[in-house]
This record gives structure tokens, C-alpha cells and sequence, in this order.
């Protein structure tokens, strides 16, 4: 299979996951199980087998996102995960991005290969402004506010429902092959 040039980083919470089906450890913030956005599941999966590298960068726990990704088969699509608790930051740090990159051994020049899917304009997207890479915000989840108050908040690409980022991928993955090619036009 060969790997695509673009890399993918993507939140979990109310960007694949929707949090409103969250059931919760008794007392405790850990996720005991929670359900895929309708057609999030079926994206990444076929994002990951057409040859994505994909990389989780979400806040929580660890055990969360264990339990809730092999609870919907999506624990093996995963290059590395680089998750708050372990990492000591949360998003918009950029320690959670530059593990990111630093997991899967990219370099500065690479960044232009890397979006950042998330749903939370103070943190996926003001994160990946500042660190340098491009930021998809997805608006599915009606619990958030998606209108930027600050230049850094404004997202390189929307989309609106988790399929749309099939085609975004694909559209960019093209742009980045014509790069590659010199046929930049
Ligand atoms: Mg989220």
C-alpha cells in the first residue's frame, strides 16, 4: 500500500466520538464506552486503508480513548496517540502537536503535510494555527460555538459532517502530489 503524503491528526471528543453517548465510571471522568458519530467510524476507517497516516491528539485519559476506540474498532488506525494525560499538556499547548510529529519522526518541513480535525476552535484550532499546521474544524456537534472571536481561531477548512473529510483529504493529498511533482499551478 503506499502511504499518502498527507498526515492526519485528529481529536476524538465530539469529532469522532459523540460525547452526548458517553457513559461514565461512577464518580470519575473516565469513559467507560461512548458511540461514533454516524459515518466518523466508516471515514477513518477507509482514510486509514487507503494509506493516511493518522495520529490521535486528544485531551482525557488514556483509558478513555482505550476503551472507547476498541469499543468501535478503531484502536488499530492509529500511528501513535498522543493523549493530555501522558503528555502533561493539553490542547493548544504545542508540546501535544510536537509529540505528535516527534512520534511519527516528522521534521519542520513536514508541517505543511499535517491538518489538524477537530471540533474546538480554542483548542484544535487555535493549537494548530499557532504551531503551524493547517486546521480543519468539523461542526457536526451542536454543543459548540463556531464563530471565531480572534484572528487565530479562524479554521483553514470547515467541514460540516465527519464524510466530508474523505473528499478534503483526497483534495489535498493531490495538492501535495502536484507539489511534489513541480506542477505546482
Ligand atoms: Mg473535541
Amino acid at each position: 500500500m503506499n502511504r499518502k503524503k498527507l498526515i492526519i491528526f485528529t481529536d476524538i471528543g465530539d469529532t469522532i466520538i459523540d460525547e452526548s453517548t458517553e457513559v461514565l465510571a461512577p464518580g470519575s471522568e473516565l469513559v467507560l464506552r461512548a458511540d461514533c458519530f454516524p459515518g466518523a467510524k466508516e471515514t477513518m476507517l477507509h482514510l486509514y486503508e487507503a494509506g493516511f497516516t493518522i495520529v490521535m491528539v486528544a485531551d482525557g485519559l488514556v483509558q478513555s480513548f482505550d476503551n472507547s476506540m476498541k469499543q468501535n474498532g478503531l484502536d488499530g488506525i492509529f500511528s501513535a496517540k498522543i493523549i493530555s494525560e501522558s503528555c502533561g499538556e493539553r490542547k493548544p499547548h504545542p508540546k501535544m502537536f510536537q509529540d505528535a510529529m516527534d512520534a511519527i519522526g516528522l521534521k519542520s518541513k513536514d508541517k505543511r503535510r499535517i491538518i489538524m480535525v477537530g471540533n474546538n476552535l480554542k483548542r484544535d484550532v487555535i493549537g494548530a494555527n499557532r504551531f503551524g499546521i493547517r486546521s480543519v474544524l468539523l461542526t457536526w456537534s451542536p454543543r459548540y460555538n463556531y464563530e471565531p472571536t480572534e484572528k487565530d481561531m479562524v479554521p483553514d477548512e470547515t467541514i460540516k459532517k465527519p464524510e466530508e473529510l474523505w473528499d478534503l483529504a483526497i483534495r489535498l493529498e493531490t495538492e501535495l502530489e502536484a507539489e511534489c511533482a513541480g506542477n505546482k499551478h
